[in-house]
């Protein structure tokens, strides 16, 4: 389908703003590999203003002012603990907040490059406290913050008492720079799976159902998920008891799976700032998700998705093709 087409598709008329063309997947995967899409790719990514270069800054900061040495953190204490814990409150309170107050509260670009038409729930009883940003408030700090600062703390320790392999960049600068640059991707991957696992229609009520609560999302939907799913989602992190890392590697991990839903579930595909753009925002690859439930379960990072046929590219015959699937799910 091509981008006029689009413009004509019946789904379109379903949200207050529908991006032209079909949603992008990365480039990397598509044969024959068009290396200029690959590097237009990677270089909107991480050299622009993005979740994800928003997310390393944050990251170097939060490492260099907040993140005590290694050596700090040989035995469990208060102190290092309870500076962890800031590390992942402090961002994320910053970033939801912050964005929460310009698209919800002032209203700064009205409905500008909003994709629902709806505002978001002020009184539903769905919701705890029967109120939707009260309820992601609580699921993001209470739950989400605290089983990620748990599995650092665990992380941290084994780091600082040399039972899991770590590196320096003055001592392998290169495999450094690799691994930074590979996190998105097995956090993408592992997403993917976490996430497909979580829709089982058994799993689902007690994992995931708390997510989804949130039909028409914002900021502060973006990690507002059931302990249990947070069990299961920031498992990502054990990666580091394997591969090689730095407390750097870590610390933009978190920032990563932490702070990168506030961006995607903002409900805004950009931010604009007094008529100018200011940074790329919401995903329409996940907003999907949250209204047609039964697709684009992973990131358009890598495209599992379209390898195993769950992908909605935004279009009405993608949306038909979701609903059958979920029929199918829930009658097996
Ligand atoms: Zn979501
Ligand atoms: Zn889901």
């Amino acid at each position: 389908m091509t981008d006029t087409d689009f413009a004509q598709d019946p789904e379109a008329a379903r949200w207050n703003y529908h991006p032209d063309g079909p949603v992008a997947l990365n480039p990397l995967f598509t044969w024959p590999i068009d290396l200029r899409a690959v590097i237009d790719w990677y270089r909107g990514a991480w050299l622009q203003f993005t979740a994800l270069s928003i997310c390393f800054l944050l990251a170097i900061a939060v490492w260099a002012v907040i993140i005590p040495p290694l050596a700090a953190m040989q035995s469990f204490a208060p102190g290092w603990m309870f500076q962890v814990w800031l590390a992942n409150l402090v961002p994320q309170v910053l970033t939801a907040g912050t964005l929460h107050w310009w698209l919800y509260m002032r209203k700064g670009q009205g409905l500008k490059k909003k994709f629902e038409k709806r505002d978001l729930n002020r009184s539903n009883g769905n919701f705890t406290f029967n109120n939707q940003v009260l309820d992601n408030i609580f699921w993001t700090l209470g739950s989400a913050i605290t089983v990620a600062t748990v599995y650092q703390w665990v992380i941290f320790w084994c780091m600082a008492n040399g039972y899991v392999p770590t590196v320096t960049f003055a001592e392998n600068p290169v495999w450094c720079v690799i691994w930074l640059a590979l996190i998105p991707m097995w956090s993408g991957f592992h997403y993917y799976w976490a996430h497909r696992l979580e829709h089982h229609p058994r799993l689902y009520p007690s994992f995931h159902a708390v997510h989804h609560r949130n039909v028409n999302i914002g900021p502060w939907t973006g990690i507002s998920n059931h302990w249990l799913e947070n069990l299961l989602y920031f498992s990502t992190y054990w990666i580091h008891f394997i591969i090689p890392s730095h407390p750097l590697h870590l610390t933009f991990h978190a920032m990563f799976q932490q702070v990168t839903p506030v961006f995607s579930h903002s409900g805004f595909e950009r931010v604009i700032v007094n008529e100018k753009d200011a940074t790329r925002a919401g995903d329409f690859f996940h907003q999907l998700h949250h209204r047609y439930f039964e697709c684009n379960y992973g990131t358009s990072e890598i495209p599992f998705d379209r390898w195993f046929g769950t992908f909605h590219d935004g279009s009405a015959a993608a949306t038909t093709r979701t609903r059958a699937h979920k029929k199918q799910m829930y009658t097996k």
